[in-house]
This record gives structure tokens, sequence and C-alpha cells, in this order.
């Protein structure tokens, strides 16, 4: 288990980086998702994200974002 992962389960699924990145993971997968507080935008590690600049957001944003 790598640090960001082991430090993730300590805090409930999340962790805020230092500049303010709130991040998520979903359930079997490796993709980062991550929402910033001030901003309240949205971006994902996945390809469907990346891959959908107009958009910016994918099932797995969403799907936090349903949770939330
Ligand atoms: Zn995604």
């Amino acid at each position: 288990m790598d640090t960001l992962s082991y430090a993730m389960n300590i805090f409930n699924g999340t962790y805020t980086d230092e500049r303010g990145w709130k991040h998520y993971r979903v359930n079997g997968k490796s993709y980062d998702i991550r929402m910033h507080p001030m901003t309240l935008e949205w971006e994902c590690s996945c390809p469907a994200y990346k891959f959908s600049r107009g958009n910016k957001t994918c099932k797995h944003i969403k799907s936090i974002q349903e949770k939330a």
C-alpha cells in the first residue's frame, strides 16, 4: 500500500493535500479524483476526464458528487 492510500484510509477515504485539493477515491479504482473547496473545481485522473475537456466531468466525479 502506498503512502497516499494509507493516509486516505485513515481519513475515511479522503485526503486534503498541501495546496488545498481534497482527494477522493472510487472503490476498486486507482483514479485520483480531487475537488478544490475554494474554486469548486473537480478533476479526475481517468482517461474519460482527460478526453472530455469541454464538460470537465466523468462518472467518477459524478458518483462522488451524488454521495456528497
Ligand atoms: Zn474519472
